[in-house]
């Protein structure tokens, strides 16, 4: 059975493109979105109001779909608990989503299943610098060493990299030693991405494995397909079942990957959810990824993840000040790129560092093209 009506907590973007697909697939979208002011209102056959991770709402939410999906990690499991107890349909599940909320328990978990991961250890809240030192030291990484928040973290947002003992100290213990996630820092040739969707009967699709560059942590671009070795793309699409099987999630996932320097894979984290490392697959795959989530979630056949063309660059637009226009002669400019598709998510308030759209480009031949064309958007864009 299909479940048509479909619930979404929270309303930014992936919501928006999320909505954009419902129709033609029949379904309708009901998002759980703290103001009106959220790019997936004006997408969305129907609103709730009320903060994301406010349990209450969403059982106001759940009157009004057959099934609840997310757009983001800012999930409250305990409020959600005594819902799901009562029969509302979380896809993923809620069982899914425990191991992989938190990013050192997401770690363990992702270790059990065998996948290979950085080295990482827990920074326990609270410990005394003495015990700090040590932890590093008995790994025995070498500094530079990576520290994350271990909830709510995105956009490299609460992501920090330390130099030496002396710099992780101070700011750890500025920020009152919080319980945190330390691991080595991996110094990556590339990082590379890809999604992957599990429908409700167990079927699963991967999608092809992109490169993301990133900037100061934040997603700039992303190039599909990767350039990679079969060897390389085997390894990814082995982890992506490995871990769909083993979770017995329905849903689709973004998986984020390093690779070293050796042809190493490391899996650095896992997105409960549509990401933007699939944003190309909009325009340059048969079925996209919002769409896909649609299929999942509602019980529907997963559709193919396959590029209809050679290839595609992504490129994020960021915002680089505090404007109140809605920068309209750039994006006219973008549009005119050959084979450009803009999307522009129709944020009331850009300001730096937030993301306000993206442009995919698609290409037919040779891949060596893709640097030259997101240097083209990036100039456009940020001159
Ligand atoms: P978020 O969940 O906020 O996106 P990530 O953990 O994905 O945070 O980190 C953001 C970026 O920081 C990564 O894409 C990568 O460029 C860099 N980074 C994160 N962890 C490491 C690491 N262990 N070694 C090297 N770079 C890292």
């Amino acid at each position: 059975m299909s479940l048509k009506r479909v619930g979404v907590l929270g309303g930014g973007q992936l919501a928006a493109m999320m909505a954009s697909a419902a129709e033609a697939l029949g379904s309708s979208l009901v998002v759980q979105t703290p103001s009106f002011e959220k790019p997936a209102v004006a997408k969305a056959d129907d609103v709730v109001i009320g903060a994301v991770d406010d349990a209450e709402v969403t059982a106001q939410l759940a009157r009004r779909c057959d099934v609840i999906t997310f757009e983001n990690e800012f999930i409250n499991l305990e409020g959600l608990m005594p819902l799901a107890k009562q029969g509302v349909c979380f896809r993923p599940s809620l069982e899914n989503l425990a191991p992989l909320l938190d990013k050192y328990r997401q770690r363990c978990y992702l270790q059990e299943l065998g996948l290979p991961v950085p080295r990482f250890t827990a920074l326990e809240a609270g410990g005394e610098g003495k015990k700090l030192s040590s932890l590093a030291k008995e790994a025995s990484w070498d500094f530079p060493v990576v520290v994350k928040a271990r909830r709510h973290g995105y956009d490299g947002q609460g992501t920090l990299i330390f130099k030496d003992q002396q710099a992780l100290s101070k700011t750890w213990e500025d920020l009152g030693c919080p319980a945190m996630l330390l691991e080595e820092f991996v110094p990556f040739e590339r990082e590379l991405a890809v999604i992957a969707a599990r429908g409700a009967t167990g079927e699963i699709a991967v999608y092809p494995v992109v490169e993301t560059q990133q900037e100061d942590q934040v997603c700039h671009r992303v190039i599909a397909p990767a350039a990679i070795s079969e060897s390389v793309n085997s390894q990814i699409e082995a982890i992506a079942h490995t871990f769909l099987s083993q979770l017995q999630a329905v849903g689709v996932f973004g998986i984020e990957l390093f690779l070293t320097p050796a042809g190493e894979v490391l899996v650095n984290e896992i997105a409960p959810r549509t990401h933007n490392s699939g944003h190309y697959t909009l325009d340059a795959c048969e079925t996209s990824q919002f769409e896909q989530q649609l299929r999942a979630v509602t019980g529907l056949p997963l559709g193919s993840p396959t590029l209809h063309c050679d290839g595609a660059v992504m490129v994020n637009l960021l915002g680089y000040e505090y404007a109140q226009h809605d920068y309209a002669a750039k994006r006219e400019k973008l549009a005119q790129i050959p084979k450009a598709h803009l999307h522009w998510y129709g944020k009331t308030e850009p300001r730096p560092g937030r993301k306000l759209g993206h442009v995919t480009v698609l290409w037919e031949g040779q891949h060596s093209g893709a640097e030259a064309i997101a240097d083209q958007i990036s100039s456009l864009w940020y001159d």
